[in-house]
């Protein structure tokens, strides 16, 4: 009978416990959503019109093991098509991967504050999280503000760590882990740990000093690459990421994965963004430099942002967080607060950018 509360069936209690994945909040009328670090480009022409085509064929189931598109991707980063699996968004890719990785009450390991998926899929999965604060900067004048601590990553790993995930660039704060770094805590992570490398933003890096992580990949069998078409290439609406992993890896994670998780609409859309990277990385430059806009107008109103490498910056305001965040919003730019730590600004449109620099100088 509706209405009759159920006190019976329990949810397991890691579920109950759950925090919640707060989405970034989206804008009424004109304001701009800088809340998502979407890409604020709308799909070129050849695109839409994949889409449309595929539209064509949604009486269908689509390819299962979207081979056209695992194909493609393998080819254009240079590894084995076996050793990719596509899926409905990376982060449902992750999902995947813990559950074919995590054993009941199995740790795993990522720096803190990092993409707030990462608690909430871990739990799922049945996993332990084990938070590693980040660097506060306090032993160099802030400039390793809001980078992973690999050093502390290691060492918090332990018997029961099964995953650790290395978040590079960082969201929400923005740094890349150094080459040196990444290899320094490769060298000290046991071979049966997995280490899950999330490139969600990787287009828009370009710190010299960034890993290569396909090279990283090819030396390090523990080692998975996770990306997404949602950033750069665009497709945050379409829902697909993929993992680059070992073949006998892949396959534990293919047989993890929702069946026809990847919709054949999708499948076309990311093929087709496939054929115009010149495009796309054109709009990624533009991104770049307006990134660097932003972070040199925060920076000469006297603000300490951390070293972005993504399309986002992270703004500690602490306490002020929620007031800053409403008063954003209310002249027009719609920003992601995380309560009482700061603010996530993603790069979008140039004016988007005057407008948040207007804001923000008023709050010095
Ligand atoms: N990893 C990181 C670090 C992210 O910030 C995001 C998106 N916010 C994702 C993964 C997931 O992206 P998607 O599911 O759209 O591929």
């Amino acid at each position: 009978m509706l209405g009759v509360v159920n006190d019976h069936v329990r949810l397991r209690p890691q579920i109950e416990a759950l925090p919640a994945y707060v989405p970034g909040a989206r804008p009424s009328g004109s304001a701009f959503k800088l809340s998502s670090n979407e890409n604020p480009f709308p799909p070129p022409p050849s695109i839409v019109a994949a889409i449309i085509d595929a539209a064509q064929e949604t009486n269908r189931y689509p390819d299962m093991y979207a081979t056209e598109l695992t194909e493609a991707i393998a080819a254009h980063i240079g590894v084995d098509a076996d050793q990719v699996v596509v899926g409905n968004g990376s982060v449902a890719v992750l999902s995947h991967i813990l559950e074919a990785f995590v054993n009941p009450g199995d740790e795993v390991v990522f720096g803190w504050r990092s993409f707030e998926a990462y608690p909430i899929a871990v739990a799922v999965a049945g996993g332990e999280s084990v938070r590693v604060p980040l660097l506060d900067g306090a032993a160099d004048d802030g400039a390793s503000a809001g980078r992973l601590d690999l050093a502390a990553m290691a060492d918090a790993i332990t018997d029961r760590t099964a995953v650790v995930l290395v978040c590079t660039p960082n969201n929400p704060t923005g740094p890349v882990v150094r080459v040196d770094e990444l290899d320094a805590f490769l060298a000290r992570v046991p071979r049966d740990v997995l280490v899950v490398i999330d490139e969600a933003y990787l287009e828009f890096v370009r710190d010299p000093q960034a890993p290569d992580a396909l090279a990283v990949f090819a030396d390090h069998p523990n080692v998975v690459l996770l990306r997404t078409f949602s950033k750069a290439y665009g497709l945050a609406g379409l829902r697909v990421g993929y993992v680059v992993a070992r073949k006998r890896l892949a396959d534990g994670i293919r047989a993890t994965a929702t069946p026809f998780g990847v919709s054949h609409v999708a499948q076309q859309a990311a093929l087709a963004a496939l054929r115009v990277t010149d495009e796309l990385e054109e709009r990624v430059e533009a991104l770049v430099a307006e990134r660097a806009r932003l972070v040199d107008g925060l920076r000469e109103q006297g603000w300490t942002v951390p070293q972005t490498e993504a399309n986002f910056v992270w703004l500690p305001l602490g306490d002020r967080t929620a007031t800053c965040a409403a008063e954003a919003a209310a002249a027009g730019a719609v920003v992601r607060p995380f309560a009482g730590e700061g603010i996530r600004v993603s790069v979008g449109e140039r004016e988007a950018t005057d407008l948040f620099l207007k804001v923000a100088a008023t709050w010095r």
